[in-house]
């Protein structure tokens, strides 16, 4: 009996999920029920001439290698390319000053010391308690916490205030008051209480850079033409999956054996099974019929806004100001913007020679920004800033406004808990599967991890055999990556 999986949500996870079906059973028909009327959920780039313009990610982490083996399965691996690493460095702002960010800290844990006590972001007293952190007695409970917190404890507040803080708003978009260090670094505590201490750690040598994988040997990954030739292979790629585009999935409920999925234009789907790989506030509504308890963590889950301006300019105007691959912008500054990037100084072919490019990116609660805040109010704020920060008053040949309401998840301290909770919850029903960024990281790489194991643990919960790969090249992608 042919067996029949729906896939809810047509974002990187959902595709993900679709992909691995079709690899590891030959004999299901798919469906994938898509809101909108596109694929991709916040993965989406535009073009201006030749000019790459991405309206949400524009690379990932090299050292998580799904993305990179996804691509390259899809046959997109002559399309990869890295960050330019003769435009290498990134600045911080200080006062309104732009000072170069201290090498070896692109993640929270510096994995070396001499810039950071070098640096002029730290006062003498501020690199004491940096340095202090080797007396912090280790927390060795399994309890969560912030991870401003941790940070705070572990290297003191001016480290957390002047360094970490615009760090991690420009990996998680968010408050990282709330953030929790166990769904989003856990591998930090565990250094903490291995070690003792994390500069220890460092010492040892233990809180090294991850090794940069790959021919391209870049911490990022990208693709030539943009972000969205991901999601453009991926959904070609697929053969049996019927997609539905503009059907939103209301909830699911499960008669006479089988799963149906109740829509907005008052039809039913059956099927023997599911992967839900919605942002967490549908998911939540697709699941209460079944789990009332376990969802209403997800329900409330707090999301980020943002929205980002890019700009493009003749490149002589960009020249003189744009070293590097860009400044972060803390808090504490109170300004308006959390970052900018020179895309075009960042990664290669994003604009012919003659055309540079900026993105200018606006953080929901930060200092004079609205998030009603019109278009042509958005370009007028990154032009402004621009001119402050770095003096550049060159007018734009182009702009493009992106808008990311409610984009990224901000996993709150005890996620990780509910997650294994609603897991368990669901293993209860055999078939039914959460996948994407709601649950087990934000990254492009994680999301397609999230929709490869649900597309797995659904096909295990019916007891569908999975095709056994007899070519090296259509074995599943391997766990953990
Ligand atoms: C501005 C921005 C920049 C980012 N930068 C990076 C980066 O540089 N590198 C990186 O690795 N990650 C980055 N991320 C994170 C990453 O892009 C996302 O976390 C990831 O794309 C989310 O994928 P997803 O499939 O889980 O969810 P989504 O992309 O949100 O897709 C979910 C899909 O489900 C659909 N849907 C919702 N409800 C229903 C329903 N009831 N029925 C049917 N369909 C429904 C939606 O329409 C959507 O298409 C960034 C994110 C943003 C917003």
């Amino acid at each position: 009996m042919t067996r029949r999986i729906a896939v809810i949500g047509g974002g990187i996870a959902g595709l993900a999920a679709c992909w691995e079906l079709e690899r590891s059973a030959p004999d299901v028909e798919i469906v994938l029920l898509e809101a909108t009327g596109r694929l991709g959920g916040w993965i989406r780039t535009e073009s201006w001439g030749d000019v790459v313009i991405e309206h949400g990610p524009d690379s990932w982490v090299a050292a998580k290698p799904s993305a990179t083996d996804l691509a390259c399965a899809l046959g997109l691996g002559t399309e990869l390319v890295g960050l330019r690493l003769e435009r290498a460095g990134t600045g911080i702002v200080c006062d309104g000053r732009i000072l170069p960010l201290p090498e070896g800290l692109s993640l929270l844990v510096p994995t070396r010391l001499a810039p950071i006590l070098a640096s002029p972001l730290l006062t003498p007293l501020g690199k004491l308690r940096f340095l202090a952190e080797i007396f912090v007695p280790p927390r060795c409970d399994d309890e969560d916490e912030s991870v401003a917190s941790f940070v705070r404890r572990r290297f003191g507040r001016e480290f957390y205030e002047r360094l970490a803080e615009p760090l991690l708003a420009g990996i998680y978009g968010g408050d990282a008051e709330r953030l929790s260090l166990l769904a989003t670094s856990p591998q930090y505590r565990e250094l903490e209480r291995d070690a003792g201490s994390l500069l220890r750690a460092v010492l040892r040598g233990r809180a090294r850079r991850p090794a940069m994988p790959g021919p391209l040997r870049t911490p990022f990954v990208t693709l030539r033409k943009g972000m969205e030739r991901l999601v453009e292979a991926l959904a070609a790629s697929l053969r049996r999956t019927e997609v539905r585009l503009g059907t939103v999935a209301v909830a699911i409920v499960h008669r006479g054996g089988v799963y149906r999925i109740l829509t907005s234009d008052g039809t039913a789907l059956e099927v023997d099974g599911a992967v839900v790989a919605t942002p967490a506030a549908a998911a939540a509504d697709l699941l209460e019929p079944l789990f009332p308890d376990e969802v209403v963590w997800f329900r409330s889950l707090p999301y980020a806004s943002s929205a980002a301006v890019t700009l493009v300019y003749r490149r002589e105007d960009l020249e003189r100001v744009a070293r590097g691959r860009g400044f972060l912008v803390p808090a504490r500054e109170r300004r308006p913007i959390s970052a900018v990037t020179w895309v075009t100084n960042k990664f290669p072919e994003r604009a012919p020679e003659d055309l540079a490019v900026a993105r200018v990116f606006f953080r929901s609660g930060r200092h004079g920004y609205r998030d009603e805040a019109v278009p042509e109010a958005l370009v007028a704020a990154a032009l402004q800033e621009l001119r402050v920060l770095t003096g550049c008053a060159a007018a734009p040949l182009h702009a493009v406004v992106s808008r990311h309401d409610r984009a990224l998840p901000q996993y709150p301290v005890g996620h990780r808990r509910q997650v294994e909770r609603l897991r368990s919850a669901l293993a209860r029903w055999p078939g039914l599967a959460v996948a994407g960024a709601a649950f087990d990281g934000v990254g492009v790489p994680d999301c397609i991890v999230s929709g490869w194991r649900a597309a797995r643990a659904v096909l295990d919960g019916l007891g569908t055999r999975r095709a056994s790969h007899a070519d090296p090249a259509a074995q599943p992608l391997q766990e953990g990556r």
